[in-house]
Parts: C-alpha cells; structure tokens; sequence
C-alpha cells in the first residue's frame, strides 16, 4: 500500500498524524510498506503521532501493539480519543462520571485521575468503545444517561476494519444507548472534531499548516485535517476515485512524493 516517503525540500509539514485501523493495521496485521514509511518519516525529522478513534484499550497498550509489529512507538506517541475523554474530563474537571468501556480503558480513567461512579451517581456518562458490551452494560448505561447532565462520545464511528473484516464501531453502542435514553450527545471528541490536532498541535508547537493527516475515512480523518485547516492524505482501498482526488491535491501543494 505504501511507496518510500521522500520530503520534499520546499515543504512546511513538521508533523504528520497517522490514523491506525485501516491505515497502519487492519487488526494484528500490518499495512504492507507502513513501518517503512513511519521509519522514513522519521528519518526527515518529522515527528510522529499515531491517532485512533478506537477507545478500547490506552495509549500504552496500543505503543505494545505497535511495537510487536516492529513500529518503535512510546505511550506518547499515541493519542486515542480514550485519552482525549480524559484530557477533557480532568481539564474541566468534571466529577461523577460514569464510564461505558472496557475494564482496561476503565483502570486506564481512575489510573487519570478520573472521578469514576456507579450508574445510580452519574452527572456525566461517558461512552467509549467497549468490545466487551452487552445487555447488562447497555442497561447501566441508559441509565446514567437517565441522570447525566452531560454525554460525552468518544467517537460515533460506524464502522472499523479487522483482519477478519468490518466490524460495529463505538458509534453503533452510541446508537443503542442513545436510542433508549432518547437524547443526544453534549460532546464528541474523537475525530472528525479537532481535539486530537489540537492536542499535538499543543505538545508540537506545529501550526495547522505544518501537520499533516494521513488516514482511510474521509468523513473521520480527512474531515478532522479540513476542519483543523491542515493538509491530509487519504489512502486505502475505499474508493480510488477519491484517493486520486486527494493525492492530486497534495501533490499540487508540492507535500510529499510516494514514490
Ligand atoms: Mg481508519
């Protein structure tokens, strides 16, 4: 899927967020010609963020991943919309929070400093995504929604790839938990809102036009980059059509080469 990456002399790209599912991995399998593509970015000197919807599981276990696949990657390389529910909490310090996720990003949230309650004391409920939901946790669920003030989403993805093919994503447990709650979210923080950007823009010093997007999702990655003013890239096997389109455009801006 990946050429070799060659910087080009004229560009301004200082830093480059790369999405995961899809883009770096498809499940436990890595994307031909990623890890070459990440070592070359480095190599120039750009610095490296790994950005991902998937609230699942923390940064560090998604660094664990990474480097099992023979990507050197650190916690802090990753920004997960999990960890920017977290940044969003503690920042506004917003106490009571009931959590819809798995037992790893809940450990990973009090690990944070977050002011995690049962159902029955919520002011807030936060939905992650959790590969471990069921009927029971739909239920606790609905039910600080009931009682929150404020529902905050992580992401309203539909969908995300595995090696085994598509799979629900954290917006279809959104969409079950809403739906009886009858109501609508107060925040959603994963992509294509710019918190992510924000975020690296912060620890960067990089402005919108010196980051650069690289993901398969136009309405989640490539959306987030025009919402940022930042240039992206879309790759993958979605539609060509618009892979064509968004390279051109790239190209136009003399970006990046792939070779
Ligand atoms: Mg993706």
């Amino acid at each position: 899927m990946y050429g070799r990456v060659r910087r080009q002399g004229t560009n301004m790209i200082k830093t480059v967020l790369l999405d995961l599912d899809g883009t770096v991995y498809e499940g436990r399998r890595l994307i031909d010609g990623a890890d070459t593509a990440i070592e070359d970015m480095r190599a120039s000197g750009l610095n490296v963020f790994f950005c991902t919807n998937n609230s699942s599981r923390p940064p560090s276990s998604i660094a664990k991943k990474l480097r099992g696949m023979g990507i050197p990657c650190e916690e802090s390389d990753v920004i997960s919309s999990g960890q920017i529910a977290i940044e969003y909490l503690v920042s506004n310090k917003i106490k009571n929070v009931y959590l819809s996720g798995t037992v790893q990003q809940r450990e990973e949230f009090l690990k944070k400093g977050v002011d995690l309650v049962d159902e029955e004391h919520a002011d807030c409920t936060v939905i992650t995504m959790d590969t471990e939901f069921d009927y029971d946790k739909m239920t606790k669920a609905v039910r600080a929604v009931l009682r929150s003030k404020t529902v905050v989403l992580c992401n309203r993805d539909r969908l995300f790839p595995r090696e085994d093919g598509l799979c629900p994503g954290c917006g279809s447990l959104v969409a079950a938990i809403l739906y009886s709650s009858n109501r609508e979210p107060d925040v959603v923080l994963g992509k294509p809102r710019t918190y992510m950007m924000e975020y690296a823009s912060r620890i960067t010093g990089s402005g919108p036009e010196e980051m650069l997007m690289i993901g398969d999702n136009i309405d989640t990655d490539i959306a987030m980059a025009d919402n940022f003013g930042s240039p992206s890239i879309l790759i993958g096997k979605s539609d060509t059509r618009t892979c064509a389109a968004s390279l051109k455009e790239i190209s136009g801006k003399k970006m990046w080469t792939y070779l």
